[in-house]
């Protein structure tokens, strides 16, 4: 566990009348949040924040409800509705929390320090900048685009992970329809800038296709009738299925449905250029082709922020591509430093890394070999510590871990059979193949800042009694469980009122009905009441009047 910096008394908010009377006080240990996303807002509404003193830095003073962005981007909900000010968030908390608009540039973890620059003051002195202390660090500062170094993607495409890039994207829709309905323009012209093209198949790309194609011919076609016949959206995919982390049927469908809306799904296509007027990709058989294009939209995957890739050198973590933590989410070789959400990555120990020590901690009786009971004993923090063995089990259908022995003795028989360490590494030998990563989801950032929230708050009791239920582990005793996802399912909107959904259990659920389920969860999921008001509102005014397409 994170080591406390010890030894050093100093009284609590030396005017405070707390202080007065209990002059023993030790001072609340620093916290620093990085971020204002899913993972640093879910951990600041469940920490409890008496117990420490809080700030939080982040270049943008309010929470945005990512999933409703593609929304944006074709005016069916507000920019306003989907944004909750982060000052308003901790508000509620009691005001105890401070917050600072500010980018963090540098982390030092040596001397617990962080530094900053002010985005909003550039008159101020020393540019802006200044550094803060702390004792725990939480990074939540999410992801960037990623480009791949494409050329011309940054000068000449827009992005789709900001309130403003969808704001921006929603008037490049307009400005492109505006164009070509000027009078000066051959049909060639009007067909380029007439020409929607969306880089990248996964969750994002599809629904903002699936947006566009909706926006287009439910609104737009009705306003702009002389050329609604030109207008063309690609979706282009490097691998050979779109939405390729989704269940086959829902791929299937998807394509489908593009198909029959007239979206052109051009997948096994690589971008490998971008100028102002053509996008240029790669495919096996054509070689290079060139199309003119209006607008685009680049939504290819993620990447490491520049900081955050210092900070992984300066921790022997050069040759990683994500920030990785352990399964308490704590960044490693590092004091007090955790990592959350999509700028971070969990590193899942490995079972056959620890073998021997398994063993070791199961043969309770020193005889050199495990019975079944002996491993039946201890399989409940397995379990815990290492959750692809239950993966595993259920992915070979065997129903505990009597089957695996048995099937590593290939013996049936016997009710007591014993495994010497060969054979116990021998059983476990495949195991490890069912780590999982987790995607880079709200779902995840969020459940991970409530996981830690809830450790912070009771940090302090387990730095007094460190002895916790898990037993086994490569590195000194926890008073935790490791972060343990649950997967609570995955919406694909489609557009046309039809939505994709992949349930826990393999669950899979497509079309109408599915969309009022997404609508609902959406709904629900709101950071506030005023949010769902606004989104719920927002809704309602398309069904009624569709979409607004004045910028
Ligand atoms: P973010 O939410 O990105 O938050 C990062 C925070 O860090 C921001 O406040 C940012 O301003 C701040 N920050 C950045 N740099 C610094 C710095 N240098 N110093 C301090 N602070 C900094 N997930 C789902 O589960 N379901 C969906 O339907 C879904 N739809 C999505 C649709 C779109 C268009 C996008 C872009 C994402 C979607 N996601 C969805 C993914 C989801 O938004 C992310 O996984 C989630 O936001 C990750 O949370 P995070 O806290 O790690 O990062
Ligand atoms: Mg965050
Ligand atoms: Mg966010
Ligand atoms: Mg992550
Ligand atoms: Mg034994």
């Amino acid at each position: 566990a994170a080591a406390s910096s010890g030894g050093l008394v100093a009284y609590a908010d030396s005017g405070s009348d707390a202080a007065v009377e209990k002059p023993q006080l030790p001072p609340r240990k620093k916290v620093v949040v990085l971020g204002t996303g899913w993972g640093g807002t879910t951990f600041l509404r469940n920490l409890d924040s008496r117990l420490y003193d809080v700030q939080v830095i982040s270049p943008r003073n309010y929470f945005a409800f990512t999933p409703l962005l593609p929304s944006v981007t074709s005016g069916t909900v507000e920019p306003r509705s989907i944004v909750e000010p982060i000052r308003r968030i901790l508000e509620k908390k009691g005001g105890e929390i401070k917050f600072w608009e500010a980018e963090c540039f540098k982390i030092d973890p040596q001397s617990k320090k962080i530094h900053c620059r002010s985005n909003v003051g550039t008159n101020l002195e020393g540019n802006g900048e200044f550094s803060v202390d702390y004792d725990y660090l939480v990074v939540a500062v999410g992801a960037r685009t990623n480009t791949f170094n494409t050329p011309g993607v940054v000068e000449n495409c827009h992005f789709l992970k900001e309130v403003e890039d969808a704001q921006k994207i929603r008037r490049s829709v307009m400005d492109c329809f505006e164009r070509a309905s000027l009078p000066f323009l051959n049909e060639e012209e009007r067909k380029k800038n007439l020409h929607f093209v969306v880089v990248g198949g996964g969750p994002t790309g599809v629904e903002f296709a699936a947006s566009l194609h909706d926006f287009v011919t439910e609104d737009l076609s009705k306003l702009y009738p002389s050329v609604q016949h030109l207008v063309k959206i690609s979706l282009i995919e490097a691998a050979d299925h779109i939405l390729t982390m989704f269940d086959k049927r829902i791929t299937n469908f998807a394509e489908d449905k593009f198909g029959r809306d007239g979206i052109d799904v051009k997948t096994g296509y690589k971008v490998v250029k971008v100028s102002k007027d053509d996008i240029t990709m790669q495919n096996p058989a054509t070689g290079d082709i060139s199309v003119p294009y209006g607008m685009a939209v680049w939504s290819t995957g993620i990447g490491t922020r520049p900081f955050v890739v210092e900070f992984m050198k300066q921790i022997g973590q050069a040759n990683r591509r994500v920030l990785a933590t352990d399964e308490w989410l704590r960044v490693r070789e590092c004091d007090g430093v955790y990592a959350i959400g999509d700028c971070a990555t969990i590193n899942q120990r490995k079972v056959m890394e620890d073998i021997s020590e398994i063993f070791r901690v199961a043969d309770k009786d020193k005889s050199g070999t495990l019975t079944v009971k002996e491993i039946q004993d201890i399989l409940d923090d397995i379990y815990v510590r290492y959750p692809q063995v239950q993966l595993y089990l259920k992915s070979k259908q065997m129903n505990g871990i009597a089957d695996l022995v048995r099937s590593a003795k290939g013996d049936a028989e016997k009710e007591s059979m014993e495994l010497n360490i060969e054979e116990f590494k021998k059983a476990l030998a495949l195991v490890d193949s069912q780590v999982k990563f987790l995607p880079a989801t709200a779902q995840v950032a969020s459940q991970q800042g409530q996981y830690l929230a809830r450790c912070f708050n009771k940090m302090k009791d387990a730095e007094e009694n460190p002895e916790g239920p898990i037993r086994i582990r490569g590195e000194g005793r926890h008073r935790f469980r490791p972060f343990r996802y649950r997967h609570l399912g995955q919406f694909a909107p489609l557009g046309g009122e039809q939505t994709a959904a992949q349930l826990p259990g393999d669950w899979i659920s497509i079309g109408h009905s599915t969309q009022w389920l997404w609508y609902s969860v959406y709904a629900t999921k709101q950071i506030s009441w005023r949010t769902r008001m606004l989104v719920v509102s927002d809704w309602t005014r398309r069904f009624i009047f569709g979409r607004d397409s004045s910028c």
